[in-house]
């Protein structure tokens, strides 16, 4: 079976140095809030390009905390509306709700799967506050443009980096664009702890210093709470890990690259529409990292299940779009055209650092040999 992704070998591939480091912080005694969080909050800041990273607990926490924080500062009230891309995962959907604030759902680029900056204009309201782009499946969104549509309406812009470790335009990298970004380091993602971690990037000092406390119940100083906080850290043993799995996270991107650019190359298929490459460098690609590799199909299940019988494993991202969710029926009321055949017809090939050349070959083969009713 060629697996989605397999976490085991990825981590295998430097077990010697996990090991190290997890011996490292067994004996020094210190396990929250020590000198391996301080080394890898400074070494992702400088890889993101930015003044300051936060670690807290996962990323649903980071775009949370980013939304408390401002509410905190000042800059948002509950019932504030913050745009959010239609078709995103619900995390940063949670995030708005989570803090009071209402989600204004907006369609996607078909092209890039990413909010489309022309209908985020359109959906501007008196009561909106904030953008949230989501750099969907590792594409950096159209960041140049959401931030001159941010600055000529007053916005702030909270990037959902969860997906797009080190994807950039011109080096300027996810993460370094808006006034603030939550990264996950889940298990799966490009940058994947041992388990859950996530971090906020940004260049606002009073921001980073108002997380801070706020992943701290609260806190500056020890037993003086200035707000009502959380408890949300990212704890030494997990950093550690991030800091091993940090230095390998450039070549693991360039072979993610090696891969898509071998499915887009030869899945020759009329019933089978490939991702759109190279939204704004053609020569580098770099604004795409491959968190995932993601096929449109309209007889989506019977490829995925043509695939599983040549013993490949795919998954969907995602079946259900938010405003279908049982959770938010309030959000019921949405018609959302894009999304919605998105949801219907899209299929994840598999996909990662661990990958070989010859499995993705395999796969390829695989989709060329569908048989779709539908064509
Ligand atoms: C994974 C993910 C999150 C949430 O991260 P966790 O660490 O699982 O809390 C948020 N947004 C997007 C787009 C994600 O893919």
């Amino acid at each position: 079976m060629i697996s989605f992704l397999d976490l085991k070998s990825i981590n295998q591939a430097c077990r010697d140095e996990l090991i190290e480091a997890c011996t490292r912080v067994i004996d020094s005694g210190w396990y929250i809030g020590g000198s391996e969080l301080q080394q890898f909050e400074s070494s992702y800041a400088e890889y993101c390009g930015t003044k300051h990273c936060i670690g807290v607990a996962n990323g649903l926490d980071a775009l949370v905390l980013v939304i408390r924080a401002w509410k905190e500062l000042g800059y948002l009230r509950e019932g504030d509306e913050i745009l959010v891309p239609s078709n995103t995962y619900i995390a940063s959907i949670l995030a708005i709700s989570e803090n009071g604030l209402v989600p204004v759902l907006v369609e996607p680029d078909p092209a890039t799967f990413n909010i489309c900056p022309i209908s985020a204009e359109a959906a501007i309201t008196a009561k909106t506050k904030a953008i949230l782009p989501v750099h969907l499946y590792g594409r950096l969104a159209d960041m140049p443009a959401i931030m001159a549509l941010a600055e000529r309406s007053g916005l702030l812009v909270l990037e959902d980096s969860a997906q797009s470790h080190g994807a950039n335009v011109n080096g300027r990298k996810a993460g370094g664009w808006g006034h603030a970004s939550g990264f996950s380091f889940y298990p799966g993602k490009n940058l994947g702890a041992l388990g859950d971690a996530g971090a906020v990037t940004t260049n606002d000092d009073m921001l980073a210093s108002t997380l801070r406390a706020l992943r701290n119940y609260g806190s500056h100083e020890k037993y003086k709470n200035l707000y009502r906080g959380m408890n949300s850290r990212l704890d030494e043993i997990q950093a550690a890990m991030l800091s091993v799995k940090l230095k390998y996270l450039d070549e693991q991107t360039i072979h993610r690259r090696k891969i898509a650019d071998l499915y887009t190359n030869n899945i020759q298929h009329p019933a089978i529409t490939l991702p759109v490459v190279s939204q704004f460098n053609p020569l580098e690609n770099s604004s795409h990292v491959w968190h995932v590799y993601t096929v449109l199909c309209q007889d989506r299940d019977a490829l995925q299940n043509h695939l599983l019988a040549n013993n490949i494993q795919t998954l969907i991202h995602y079946p259900i779009p938010p405003h279908q969710q049982q959770a938010y029926s309030e959000l019921a009321r949405y018609s959302l055209p894009v999304s919605e055949k998105i949801h219907r017809e899209i299929l994840s090939l598999p996909m990662g650092p661990g990958l070989l050349l010859e499995e993705a070959r395999a796969v390829v083969a695989a989709c060329n040999s569908f048989q779709s009713d539908m064509t």
